[in-house]
């Protein structure tokens, strides 16, 4: 049985930004049309400590595919040096039920949650958005600057973390990768002050984003926090927004920026404007006014790994290259 083992490099070659966004906006198409199982995944929550194991499988009939992810997420891991999401997807063959590839699921998460971010930007934000905040430095802050110039004209970038250093470093490091001057912030204030489009990719318990700071006519893209208990925004934030999400059903249930919300009454489960899906179909109105905040919150979906690995696979049958053993 011959079997791809795609390592990070291998998967960030055949998954460029671009056709990421492309690949999630079918995904979100397949789902739309019912064409996908979706289960809700499994959290392993190890007791006493931040760190646990997801497991999401995920089937879609358009494209043959089915697989699972198996991934740790382990949040100090990134202040020792070692990656704070670890682990495989496997892709198998719905048709005879074959292991076809094993990948390594940190980059496929990396580059695929930026891609949905992606698209709900090109949904949701306003034509002429071009200036972008990043809250966060860590490895989604990275993807996700690449997701943001793939689908605007961005022409002014700031990045806050909570350790200046790490703003500092990302603003040097990324501003020289992608060929533009990042500006480093001392305060997330500073940071979103009169910006059109605002990524949260930390892995804060408490808001880093107030509403207070947010200008009208932005898009947000509220990335982390992705347990009932832990939020990037602060309700205000929420309630202003006409806010979209991956999926209902997960973000009532497991996101802390809406389950904390509501808790305090600043809004209602109907404050829920629709799922990317319906956005990507136009089964939804996203934004209605220029001066509209709209904020898309991503928990992440098993689809999404699916259809990431399944490009990477297809381009590595096509290409006639990368590692493949025999199982
Ligand atoms: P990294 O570990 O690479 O980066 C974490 C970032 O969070 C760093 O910028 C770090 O800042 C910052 N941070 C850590 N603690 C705090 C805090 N208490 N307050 C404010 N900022 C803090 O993680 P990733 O970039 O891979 O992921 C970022 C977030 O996105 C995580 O919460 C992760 O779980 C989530 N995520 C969501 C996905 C989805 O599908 N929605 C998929 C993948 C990840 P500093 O370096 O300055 O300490």
């Amino acid at each position: 049985m011959r079997v791809l083992v795609a390592s990070h490099v291998d998967v960030a070659r055949w998954l460029p930004m671009a056709a990421c966004i492309e690949a999630m906006a079918s995904a979100f198409t397949s789902l739309a049309a019912g064409d996908v199982v979706l289960p809700l995944r499994q959290v392993v929550h190890l007791p006493g400590t931040p760190n646990a194991l997801f497991l999401m499988p995920a089937a879609d009939r358009t494209t043959g595919a089915i697989g699972t992810k198996a991934l740790t997420v382990f949040p100090g891991n990134d202040a020792g040096g070692i990656p704070s999401h670890q682990g495989v997807v496997l892709l198998f063959d719905a048709h005879d039920g074959r292991l076809t590839a094993i990948l390594d699921a940190g980059t496929v998460t990396a580059i695929r949650t930026a891609a949905v971010s992606g698209l709900a930007t090109r949904l949701l934000a306003n034509a002429d958005a071009g200036d972008v905040a990043i809250l966060g430095a860590g490895v989604q802050a990275r993807t996700h600057l690449a997701a943001m110039c793939t689908v605007r004209q961005v022409r002014r970038v700031r990045v806050w973390s909570h350790r200046r250093a790490r703003a500092d470093a990302f603003a040097r490091e990324a501003g020289a990768s992608q060929g533009m001057a990042i500006e480093a912030c001392g305060s997330a204030r500073t940071a979103v002050a009169g910006a059109d489009i605002i990524c949260t990719v930390t892995a804060a318990a408490a808001p880093v984003l107030v509403g207070a700071d947010i200008a009208a006519g932005a898009h947000i893209n509220a990335v982390g926090a992705s347990s009932p208990t832990t939020r990037e925004l602060d309700s205000a934030a929420v309630a202003m927004s006409r806010l979209f999400v991956d999926r209902r059903e997960s973000a009532l249930a497991e996101s802390g920026d809406v389950v904390i919300a509501r808790a305090e009454g600043a809004i209602t489960d109907a404050h829920i404007r629709g799922e990317l899906a319906e956005l990507v179909t136009g089964a939804v109105r996203g934004r209605a006014r220029h001066q509209d905040v709209t904020l898309f919150k991503s928990l992440g979906l098993a689809i999404e790994d699916l259809a990431a690995a399944h490009l990477v696979y297809e381009r590595a049958v096509t290409s006639g290259a990368g590692t493949w053993i025999d199982l």
